[in-house]
């Protein structure tokens, strides 16, 4: 079984339940939905599928949305582009119309009143830069200062405008998710600590306690405040599309290395993103490089890669999931375990269930016990010894399966939902009885179960138990 953890988008390639049954059986435990190409009808659709095929294969995929941000766009071109002259003047409009060399159309709801004169109107992710001359009744009257062509919907940034983090749609987009029990929550354009604490608030309001933050990291503005980022969220997903847009994309490496890093340390969730088999959208093969790059996000230590447009619109989303699941197999034999466990001991916090499930780690690695299974309430042990990189397995049992999907995402979990656990006896013959099922054990292997009793939801881990087949 493959420890890295793989999500899979789901679009036009892959919306029907003959295709999700199969991603599920290659290996994907997370289904991502982009809200930028799909609505409500088409979430709830899958969704259902989702579930549907959950059940008839007794598993249990978690869902992550993922937000559309607060972005601003240029309206459609005849023609589909425009080109726009140095030194011409043109204007802007706040209200629909379709653009030409002269005018066009943003869809900022403040542009006229919150727009300054003398400003500057960056499209095209900074290639064609405008300098606002004068303000009319419906319209901006700006002058080029460094032309180029712009497309349809292409990116704005207006300056010194801060336009508020949640907009109306991703505040809609928010409630759905909760409504429909999604798992994660990936949100775009993240620039600051604030953005994810206004988010926080939307979910207290909503009474929503299961819904994992995961911020993507696609600003230079989210680099810069990384630390605090990944101390308010759940996680952090390397959105390199984006990034590569506003940083140069020869920082990028550096930049992931970087930032799974310190997740690691700070025990968050880590995701690399985008373009991880690009190749493979049209092609069964994917290039070396590709491979490379899955397998060095391995080595780093990683949580979770995910699939875009591979699996979304690409021609093989099974093919491209089944070298995905190979590449991480193959790679996570050369894993250094001692290393991360080495860094995640400098970090640790040194409570009672850290200090535990480092014990857990430790022993499991002398004894080279098979697996260690974790029965958990809220997942707590299990997200901890995730968090110390065991080269066996972690089965977590869990009875609420919104935990069990909230550990779909820690490198090294393979959580299943089980009925309510009766006594500490029924604690140890269920961890045995689900071992057994998952792993191919033999007489004499050994397997280390560890968690907290009496059940609670406050109490820590406070047992530790090895078992010999
Ligand atoms: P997107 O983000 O899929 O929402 O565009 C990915 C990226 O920017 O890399
Ligand atoms: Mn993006």
């Amino acid at each position: 079984m493959n420890k890295t953890n793989i999500i899979v988008t789901i679009g036009p390639s892959s919306n029907t339940k003959e295709m999700i049954k199969e991603l599920i059986l290659g290996g994907s435990s997370v289904f991502r939905i982009n809200l930028n190409y799909a609505d409500h009808s088409f979430c709830r659709d899958v969704i259902n599928k989702i579930r549907d095929v959950d059940k008839e294969l007794g598993t249990c995929s978690a869902i992550m949305f993922d937000t559309i941000g607060p972005d601003v766009k240029t309206g459609k071109f005849s023609g589909g582009k425009a080109l726009f002259n140095e030194g011409t003047k043109i204007r802007i409009y706040s209200s629909e119309i379709l653009g030409d060399e002269t005018k066009l159309y943003i869809d900022y709801y403040d542009l006229i009143d919150g727009v300054r004169c003398d400003s500057l109107i960056k499209l095209n992710n900074g290639r064609v830069v405008l300098n606002v001359l004068e303000k009319g009744p419906d319209y901006l009257l700006c002058e080029v200062i460094t032309g180029g062509e712009v497309i349809d919907f292409s990116s704005v940034h207006l300056e010194e405008v801060k336009l508020p983090f949640l907009s109306d749609k991703d505040r809609e987009d928010i409630i759905f998710a909760d409504k429909m029990g999604v798992d994660f929550l990936a949100l775009s354009l993240v620039s600051s600590t604030e953005d994810v604490l206004d988010v926080n608030d939307l979910l207290i309001e909503l009474g929503n306690d299961h819904l994992s933050i995961i911020s993507k990291i696609e600003r230079q503005s989210a680099v810069d405040e990384i630390d605090d980022i990944i101390r308010v969220s759940d996680g952090v997903m390397i959105t390199r599309g984006d990034l590569g847009v506003d940083i140069p994309i020869e920082r990028i490496p550096g930049i992931q290395k970087m930032i799974i890093n310190k997740c690691h340390y700070e025990n968050k969730i880590s995701i690399v993103a985008t373009e991880v088999l690009s190749s493979m959208e049209d092609s069964l093969i994917p290039t070396r490089a590709e491979v490379s790059d899955i397998a060095n996000a391995v080595l780093d230590g990683v949580d979770a890669i995910m699939l875009s447009l591979e699996t979304m619109t690409g021609h093989y989303p099974v093919e491209a999931l089944n070298v995905m699941k190979k590449v991480i197999m193959a790679t996570e034999v050369d894993i250094d375990y001692v290393d991360l466990l080495e860094r995640s001991l400098r970090s640790d916090n040194g409570d009672i269930t850290g200090g535990l499930a480092y014990s857990v780690c430790e022993l499991a690695s002398r004894l080279e016990s098979k697996c260690i299974v974790a029965p958990t309430i809220t997942g707590y042990t299990a997200k901890k010894i995730s968090r110390f990189r065991p080269k066996c397995l972690v089965i977590a049992l869990s009875p609420d399966v919104k935990t069990v999907r909230s550990l779909k995402l820690h490198f090294g979990v393979y959580p299943i939902h089980i009925e309510k656990l009766k006594n500490l006896d029924d604690t140890i013959s269920t961890s045995r009885e689900y071992a057994m099922k998952c792993l191919n054990l033999k007489s004499g292997d050994k397997m280390i179960i560890t968690g907290g009793y009496p059940f609670s939801k406050t109490k820590h881990t406070n047992f530790i138990k090895i078992e010999e087949i």
